[in-house]
């Protein structure tokens, strides 16, 4: 087994039966972590996905179903958990169209879950860290944390009010051996970066490859897509003894993408 730097730690993933939120309950589970991972459905293979990083992993993982786009599931989701000394809210969606064209729901929809989501888990599991006098929460936000792309308005929006989120968390946290800093991935090949690709090949009249070099990769100087064990090691630094002093930050896995 891997270095066990968290055996001991109970860890809620927001959004976690896929992508980037399953590679960091993986990399959690993989250091010792017991881990609560979660998604808005509820179906077998949640759970079976839950049972097979246990049986990996050799600790505790449990599939607790809340929709983070609404508070009180939220907060349901940390209470049920029982226990939170890592937090990692992830849960994010995606919708790209002008301003004035962009929907009003889903607006609605990328801010409570991108963003409002991270405040009312952290409102609940702070207390829990207190308590345990240990805590580490760390808030996927985006390079669109820290820079803007046109037609992002909403997921610009939410993921700078995450950055902002990360910054009051951990001056609230300063004194007490609670850190929460962001990670900022650029592009990482999941679900979510997927389902944008037959749209750029429609709006730029390219094949896929092109689309990937050229448009989706224009902005990550290393030309790689960044990966989600990348942000599930960077997770597990940030929640190590190494990164005690780290608060209040953001640390970009992005390539290059926020150096030009
Ligand atoms: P993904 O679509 O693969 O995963 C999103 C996860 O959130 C899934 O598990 C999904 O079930 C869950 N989710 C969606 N709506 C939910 C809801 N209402 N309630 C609970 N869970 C919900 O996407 P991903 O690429 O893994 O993205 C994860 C996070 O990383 C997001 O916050 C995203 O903004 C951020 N991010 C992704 C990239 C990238 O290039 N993939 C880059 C920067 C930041």
């Amino acid at each position: 087994m891997a270095d066990r730097v968290l055996a001991g730690k109970a860890a809620v993933v927001t959004g976690s039966n896929s992508g980037i939120g399953l590679g960091v309950a993986e990399a959690l589970a993989a250091a010792g972590a017991d881990v609560v991972i979660n998604s808005f459905t509820d179906a077998p293979e949640d759970h079976a996905l839950a049972e097979r990083l246990s049986r990996d992993h050799g600790v505790t993982v449990r599939y607790i179903q809340g929709d983070m786009s609404k508070a009180e599931d939220c907060r349901a989701l940390v209470e049920k958990a029982g226990r939170c000394d890592i937090l990692v809210n992830n849960a994010g969606i995606q919708h790209v169209a002008p301003i004035p064209e962009f929907p009003a729901e889903k607006w609605d929809a990328i801010i409570a879950i991108n963003l409002s989501s991270a405040f009312h888990t952290t409102a609940v599991a702070l207390p829990m860290m207190r308590k345990a006098g240990w805590g580490r929460v760390v808030n996927i936000a985006s390079a669109h944390g820290l820079t803007a792309s046109p037609y992002k308005s909403a997921y610009v929006a939410a993921k700078h009010g995450v950055v902002g989120l990360t910054k009051v968390t951990a001056l609230e946290t300063a004194t007490e051996s609670i850190t929460c800093n962001a990670i900022c991935p650029g592009y990482v090949l999941t679900p979510i970066v997927e389902k944008q690709i037959p749209d750029q090949m429609k709006t730029h009249g390219m094949g896929r490859e092109e689309v990937i070099a050229k448009v989706m990769l224009a902005r990550q100087p290393s030309g790689e897509f960044a990966t989600v064990e990348q942000i599930g090691g960077t997770t597990v630094f940030l929640c190590s003894d190494a990164a005690a002093q780290i608060t209040g930050t953001t640390i970009s896995v992005d390539g290059g993408w926020t150096a030009l």
